[in-house]
C-alpha cells in the first residue's frame, strides 16, 4: 500500500474523528512555502500551518536559533528557574505593540491560552465578569476560547454549557447585511437586555476577522467601540493571534487603525512554528492577577521564544510588511482578473497578505461552500494547499509564508488559475 494511504488508515484507526484533517496525505518534509509528503509529491502550502509561518518553514535564522537553544538548555519552566530570552522578547513586544504607555507580557503555549489569560486579566483589574464578543469570531478551543466563538458548528456542538457571562454581538459585515451601525445597536441591545454595562469586563475582536472570513473591522466602528468601552470602563482585548506578524502589511492589524487595544494576543506566526502566545497589554492591568496567578508549565518554552526573536529580526530585515503589501496586491490583481470568467466570485478582499475570495452562487446571495472547497480540492489535486473560511464556509483564504520566493508564487498562480477554471 502507498505510504500515506498505509498511514491515512492507522490515523483513523488511531485517533478520533474530532480532530479533523485536510487532506489524506502526510508531509516528510518542508522547506519555506513548499513540502513534500511522504511519496514525494511537492505541494505549494499557502496554509502555512494556518498563518503560522509568516517566515515560511524552517527560516535558517530560526532553525539556527533553536539549535543554539537545544545546546544550551531546553526547559527549566520559567517560573521555576528564568532566562534571558523571556524578558528580552517581552521587552521587544512591549515596544513594538500598538497600546498606549507603559506594557508588560506574558508568554504562553497556544493562542487559546492567550485569550484565557487575557480575559483573566481583564476580569482581575476590572473586578467585573461580563465579556462581549463577536458572530463569526474564533478564539479557540478550550472552555472560554470555545464560548467567545462565534460560531456553533463544529466548534460549540455538543460542548456545553458554555461558561457564563458571555456575550455576542453581531460582526459588521456589509456584504451580509450587517451594518456597523446595526452591530452597535446591538450593542447597545446587550447593554439593555442583557447585561449592566458596568459588569462587562471587556470587548474581545479581531481586527480582521481568520476563521470567520478575513473581514475586517470597518475603521468607524472601531472608533464607535473604543468609545463605548471609554465610556463604561470596559477594556478592548484586540485578538492578532491570526493577523499578526506582518500578515496585513504591518507588523500589528490594529497599526491599520486610529484606535488602541488596551490588552493584545498574539501566537501563531509569532515563533514560527513553535508553540507561543502572548498576552501584552498596559502594565497597570497586567499587573492585576496575584503572583502565580498566570504562566504555565510550558509557557514561554526557551526553544520557542529562541524563535520568536529571530521571527521578529526576520520581519525587520527581510521587510515582510513591504513584501506582504506587494504579494497581497498581486494576488487581488490575479483574483480580480478571474472574476470576469469565475461567476461564483462575489468579493475579493484582504489587508496585506491576508487575502481572501468569497464565492456565491453565480447570480445571487446565496453563499456557495461546495465552489469554495471545490476550488480547494482542484488545487490540492495540482500541488497548492488552500484553506477555506467563513461562517457559511464559502471563502478561500490565502497564508502564505510571506518569504514565499517570486518563482514559487507565479507558480502558485497558475494552479489557483487552473483550479478555478477546472
Ligand atoms: N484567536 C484567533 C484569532 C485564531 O485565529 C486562533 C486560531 N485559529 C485562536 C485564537 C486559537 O489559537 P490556537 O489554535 O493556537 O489555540
Amino acid at each position: 500500500m502507498p505510504k500515506n494511504a498505509a498511514l491515512h488508515a492507522r490515523r483513523l484507526a488511531a485517533t478520533p474523528r474530532g480532530v479533523g484533517v485536510l487532506g489524506d496525505f502526510f508531509v516528510e518534509r518542508a522547506e519555506n512555502a513548499v513540502l513534500w509528503d511522504m511519496e514525494g509529491c511537492r505541494f505549494i502550502d499557502f496554509a502555512a500551518g494556518i498563518a503560522v509561518l509568516n517566515t515560511g518553514h524552517r527560516h535558517p535564522k530560526l532553525v539556527a536559533a533553536v539549535k543554539a537553544q537545544l545546546d544550551a538548555f531546553t526547559h527549566t519552566c520559567y517560573q521555576v528557574v528564568p532566562y534571558e530570552g523571556y524578558v528580552q522578547l517581552a521587552e521587544k513586544l512591549n515596544q513594538i505593540v500598538p497600546i498606549d504607555g507603559p506594557k508588560k507580557t506574558a508568554f504562553f503555549s497556544t493562542g487559546a491560552e492567550a485569550v484565557e489569560n487575557a480575559v483573566k486579566i481583564a476580569r482581575a483589574a476590572t473586578g467585573r465578569s461580563g465579556i462581549i464578543a463577536f458572530s463569526g469570531g474564533f478564539h479557540g478551543r478550550t472552555m472560554m476560547g470555545m464560548a467567545l466563538t462565534g460560531k456553533v458548528n463544529p466548534y460549540k456542538l455538543n460542548f456545553g454549557p458554555m461558561p457564563a457571562d458571555v456575550f455576542h454581538a453581531p460582526f459588521p459585515v456589509d456584504l451580509h447585511g450587517v451594518s456597523s451601525a446595526d452591530s452597535l445597536k446591538h450593542l447597545h441591545m446587550l447593554f439593555k437586555a442583557d447585561i449592566d454595562p458596568k459588569r462587562v469586563a471587556a470587548i474581545i475582536i479581531e481586527p480582521v476577522q481568520g476563521e470567520g472570513g478575513f473581514y475586517s473591522v470597518p475603521k468607524p466602528f472601531f472608533t464607535e467601540l473604543r468609545k463605548l468601552c471609554d465610556e463604561h470602563g470596559i477594556l478592548l482585548i484586540a485578538d492578532e493571534v491570526q493577523t499578526g506578524f506582518a500578515r496585513t502589511g504591518k507588523t500589528f492589524a490594529m497599526e491599520h487603525y486610529d484606535v488602541k487595544p488596551d490588552l493584545m494576543t498574539m501566537a501563531k506566526s509569532l515563533a514560527g512554528g513553535f508553540p507561543l502566545s502572548a498576552v501584552t497589554g498596559r502594565a497597570d492591568l497586567m499587573d492585576a492577577p496575584s503572583p502565580g496567578g498566570l504562566g504555565g508549565t510550558y509557557a514561554g518554552s526557551p526553544l520557542a521564544i529562541a524563535a520568536a526573536l529571530a521571527v521578529l529580526d526576520v520581519i525587520e530585515t527581510e521587510q515582510l510588511n513591504a513584501r506582504a503589501e506587494r504579494l497581497g496586491a498581486a494576488l487581488k490583481e490575479k483574483l480580480a482578473s478571474l472574476k470576469p470568467v469565475v461567476p461564483q466570485i462575489a468579493d475579493i478582499r484582504g489587508l496585506g497578505f491576508m487575502v481572501a475570495v468569497e464565492f456565491n452562487k453565480p447570480g445571487s446571495d446565496e453563499p456557495d461552500a461546495d465552489f469554495a472547497k471545490k476550488v480547494q480540492t482542484e488545487a490540492i489535486k495540482r500541488g497548492l494547499i488552500l484553506l477555506t473560511c467563513g461562517v457559511y464556509s464559502n471563502v478561500i483564504r490565502f497564508l502564505a509564508p510571506l518569504t514565499i520566493d517570486d518563482a514559487t508564487f507565479a507558480e502558485a498562480l497558475d494552479i489557483l488559475d487552473a483550479a478555478m477554471k477546472a
